[in-house]
C-alpha cells in the first residue's frame, strides 16, 4: 500500500519503518527532521498524504491532529482511509473523522497499548473506532504494526476504549501501591503481600504483571529504577483525558478524578516526571497521612 506517515516521534518512527520493512510504499513527514529507515520524507503533511491509500497519524494531542487533519483531508483521494493512532481526547477524534467522512474518506480512530517497545517490535494493540469497511482496509497494517486489534464500534470508541483502560489502570497502580505502603508499615513483608494478593481477590494487573515492589513478582520498571516503561507524565495525560470525557458525557468518575490529582501532584509538583508510573509507591513509602 501507499502510506503516508505523519508524525514520527519515539511512536511514530518504528511504527512507520515496521511497514517500510514489510514492503509498504512509506512517505513521512513530521515538524522535526527526522529520517527513518526505508520511508522517504515529504517537505509537508499534504505532500506526504497526496495519492495514499491510508493516512497515518501519530501526533501528540487533539488540538495538533485537528491542525493536522486540516492540511491532509483536502488532498487525499476519495474511499482512502485516515487512520489517527495518537491518544487524543473523544471530541477531536469524533470532529475530525466527521471531516474526514464529509470529504468521502474512510476515518479510523486507532490509539495503541504497547509503548515504545511495543511500536519497536510490532505487537502494539490498537483500539479501533470508525466503520467496519475503513476497519477491513487497515488491518493488514494493524497486523504489521501490532500483533491485536479490536474494533471498538463508530467513530471515537476507540479512544473511549483507551482511556477507560487507562483509568482503571492508573487506579489500580495507587491502590496498589498504597496498600503496598500500608503493609510496610504493618510489618508484612513484600513477597508474602505479593504471594497472597496476586492468588487473591486483589490480584491485577498491576500486581500480578508490573509489580511496583522492586525484586517482587516478574520484572519491571521497579526493578529498573523505575525508568520507564509508561511514563506517569503519560499516565497523567490519559487520566486528563477520561476526565474530561467524563465531564463531556456527565459520568461520575471519582476514582479516576482521585487519580488524575495524585498523579498530577506526582508529576508536577514532586519528582514523578520522567520516572515509571509504578514510581507511586516509593512515593507513598516516605509519606505518612499528614
Ligand atoms: P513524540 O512527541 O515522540 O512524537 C510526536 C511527533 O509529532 C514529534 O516527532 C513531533 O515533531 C511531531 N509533530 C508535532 N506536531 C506536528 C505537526 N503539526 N506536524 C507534523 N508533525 C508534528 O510522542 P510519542 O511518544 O511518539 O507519542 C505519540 C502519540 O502516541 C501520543 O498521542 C501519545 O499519547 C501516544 N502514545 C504514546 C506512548 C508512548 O509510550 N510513548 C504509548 C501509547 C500511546
Amino acid at each position: 500500500m501507499k502510506i503516508g506517515f505523519i508524525g514520527l516521534g519515539n511512536m511514530g518512527a518504528p511504527m512507520a519503518r515496521n511497514l517500510a520493512q514489510a514492503g509498504h510504499d512509506v512517505t513521512g513527514y513530521d515538524m522535526a527532521t527526522v529520517t527513518v529507515d526505508g520511508v522517504s520524507n515529504a517537505r509537508t503533511a499534504a505532500e506526504a498524504a497526496t495519492g495514499a491509500d491510508v493516512v497515518i497519524t501519530m501526533l501528540p494531542n487533539g488540538d495538533i491532529l485537528r491542525a493536522v487533519a486540516g492540511q491532509v483531508i483536502p488532498a487525499m483521494q476519495k474511499g482512502a482511509v485516515l487512520l489517527d493512532c495518537s491518544t487524543v481526547d473523544v471530541e477531536s477524534a469524533r470532529a475530525v473523522a466527521a471531516d474526514a467522512d464529509a470529504a468521502g474518506l474512510l476515518p479510523l480512530d486507532a490509539p495503541v497499548s504497547g509503548g515504545v517497545g511495543g511500536a519497536a517490535a510490532g505487537t502494539l494493540t490498537f483500539m479501533v473506532g470508525g466503520s467496519e469497511a475503513g476497519y477491513t482496509k487497515a488491518l493488514p497494517l494493524f497486523e504489521t504494526m501490532g500483533q491485536k486489534s479490536v474494533h471498538c464500534g463508530a467513530s471515537g470508541n476507540g479512544q473511549a476504549a483507551k482511556i477507560c483502560n487507562n483509568m482503571i489502570l492508573g487506579v489500580t497502580m495507587i491502590a496498589t501501591c498504597e496498600a503496598f505502603a500500608l503493609a510496610d508499615k504493618l510489618g508484612l513483608d513484600r513477597q508474602a503481600m505479593f504471594d497472597v494478593v496476586s492468588t487473591s481477590s486483589g490480584y491485577s494487573w498491576t500486581m500480578n504483571a508490573y509489580c511496583p515492589a522492586p525484586g517482587i513478582g516478574p520484572k519491571s520498571p521497579a526493578d529498573n529504577g523505575y525508568i520507564p516503561g509508561f511514563a506517569a507524565e503519560l499516565m497523567l495525560k490519559d487520566l486528563r483525558l477520561s476526565q474530561q470525557a467524563a465531564e463531556a458525557s456527565d459520568a461520575d468518575t471519582p476514582l479516576g478524578q482521585a487519580a488524575m490529582a495524585l498523579y498530577e501532584q506526582f508529576v508536577e509538583e514532586e519528582d514523578g516526571k520522567g520516572r515509571d508510573f509504578s514510581a507511586m509507591l516509593p512515593r507513598f513509602e516516605k509519606r505518612g497521612r499528614g
